[in-house]
């Protein structure tokens, strides 16, 4: 009989903690998890889920557009944002509910409050004390604001009591981009405000440089400037989020950050004390919720699966859900060629077959970025109708190796946009 409470004890009810408990119990652990919010984190709650259904419901404007240009008689409509509000609401809640009830039925106490850790072996939480064998943080990250000035963040934007007539937006990376084009679609008078000459850095070029087209025909201003103007309606800060560390105790026991200011862990989410292990956010690895899943599963196998799995990164496909939407994979030709890679780029630009009747100003980019040498694809790089879909499946052939005459070997199914994969000619 183990000397602790529990084997595992998760901070954090979120993406990569749900997912450690759930495996860590299905194992056969006894796992207890605390969560201080609501059940599912950031990316159910306050992130990519209630996002999503914001770009779904503000994409509508431009698809009625389309309609009419296809015959649809449609008279103007209008937006009703406490409608939409509440429909999003009710079913964040649902979803929430849902990863409650997972955890329970594998088997996992639930604590609905704060965790704090005591000691290597001691949390606690709701008043009480739990010992536990090992212990996982979990906790996730949290909006930045610049240091002064009035500012709302994605956490208040999915609560906003009305929908905003102007807003400018602080940021040029997946937040800020995502939101614009949300604002705008529902109505609002959007500046983007980026501080660095380019938008979304990190991407291939063309991405950014049709992501910058897509801003520009859906009537967003963008400014280069250090902040947003004065006077230019409701202020939201999209500047990169920190992770959750305040208040958790880890200076008292001893738990080191990395310079970036996460947790820092090893390749098997280990941080600098025996038994105490850290994913998702926190750690400042990678901010996606597939890499925070993934690290809660590893370590769920290593510890209690006895299935000893190390994280890698290679190759994770990522998605800026503008509109159209931007997806990529693999290298971008910047780095592609700082690594030496002597390439062949492929690269299509066409205007899809769903917008030839209504004339919407519209296109869809592809390209690939192939080793010269190896034939190997090392990168895909696509906006447009559909792009995080597209780029998702042939993350795939590309996870796999392939190379470009695999590619070209493939039928293409027609017609459809992603059939240029496999017709793209040099
Ligand atoms: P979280 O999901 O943040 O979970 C941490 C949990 O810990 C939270 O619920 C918090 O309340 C809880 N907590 C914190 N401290 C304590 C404590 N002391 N005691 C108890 N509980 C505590 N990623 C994608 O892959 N695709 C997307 O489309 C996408 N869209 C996003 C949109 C937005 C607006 C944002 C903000 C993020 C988005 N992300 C997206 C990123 C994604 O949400 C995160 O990478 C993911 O949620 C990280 O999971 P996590 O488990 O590390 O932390
Ligand atoms: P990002 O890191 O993506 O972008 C931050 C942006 O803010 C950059 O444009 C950066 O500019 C700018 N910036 C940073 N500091 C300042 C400052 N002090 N003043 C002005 N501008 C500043 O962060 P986000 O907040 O957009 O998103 C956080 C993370 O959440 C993302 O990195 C991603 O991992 C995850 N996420 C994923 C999504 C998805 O998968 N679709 C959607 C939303 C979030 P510069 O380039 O000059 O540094």
């Amino acid at each position: 009989m183990s000397r602790f409470d529990v084997d595992l004890f998760v901070i954090g009810g979120g993406s990569g903690g749900v997912r450690a408990a759930r495996v860590a119990a299905t194992h056969g652990a006894r796992v207890a998890v605390a969560e201080e919010s609501k059940w599912g984190g950031t990316c159910v709650v306050r992130g990519c889920v209630p996002k999503k259904l914001m770009v779904y419901a503000s994409a509508v404007r431009w698809d009625l557009d389309d309609a009419r240009g296809q015959g649809w008689m449609i008279p103007p409509g209008s937006f009703d944002w406490l409608t939409f509000i509440t429909a999003k609401d009710k079913e964040i809640a649902r979803l929430s509910a849902a990863y409650a009830g997972a955890l329970t039925r594998a088997g996992a106490r639930l604590y609905e409050s704060r965790a704090v850790l005591l000691d290597p072996h001691t949390v606690e939480v709701g008043g009480t004390r739990v010992t536990a064998a090992n212990i996982l943080i979990a906790t996730g990250g949290t909006p930045k604001k610049p240091a002064t000035g009035e500012w709302i963040t994605s956490d208040d934007a999915f609560h906003l009591p009305a929908l905003p007539e102007r807003i400018a937006i602080l940021g040029a990376g997946y937040i800020a981009i995502e939101f614009a084009h949300i604002f705008a679609g529902f109505g609002s008078r959007v500046t983007l405000v980026h501080r660095s000459p380019q938008i979304l850095r990190g991407f291939d070029p063309d991405i950014v440089s049709e992501v910058h087209k897509g801003l520009v025909a859906h009537g967003i201003e963008t400014h280069h400037a250090p902040t947003v103007p004065p006077d230019s309606g409701l202020a939201m800060s999209a500047i990169g989020r920190a992770p959750n560390i305040d208040g958790l105790g880890l200076d008292a026991v001893g738990v080191t950050l990395a310079a970036h200011g996460g947790i820092a862990v090893d390749e098997w989410s280990r941080t600098s004390v025996p038994d105490i292990y850290a994913v998702g956010d926190v750690t400042a690895r990678v901010a996606l919720t597939p890499v925070a899943i993934r690290e809660g599963h590893a370590l769920a196998d290593t510890l209690f699966g006895r299935r000893p799995t190390p994280m890698h990164y290679d190759k994770i496909p990522t998605a800026v859900f503008s509109q159209p939407p931007a997806a990529a994979v693999g290298l971008t030709q910047p780095a592609a060629e700082a690594l030496g890679h002597e390439l062949r780029i492929f690269k299509a630009r066409f205007r899809p077959m769903k917008h030839a009747l209504a004339g919407r100003d519209e296109h869809v980019m592809i390209k690939l970025v192939v080793d010269a040498k190896t034939d190997r694809v090392l990168g895909l790089h696509m906006v447009g109708l559909d792009a995080p879909e597209i780029v998702q499946a042939a993350a795939i052939a590309i996870s796999m190796h392939a190379t470009k005459a695999d590619f070209d070997r493939t039928f293409a199914l027609h017609p459809t946009i992603a059939e240029e994969l496999v017709t793209l000619r040099g």
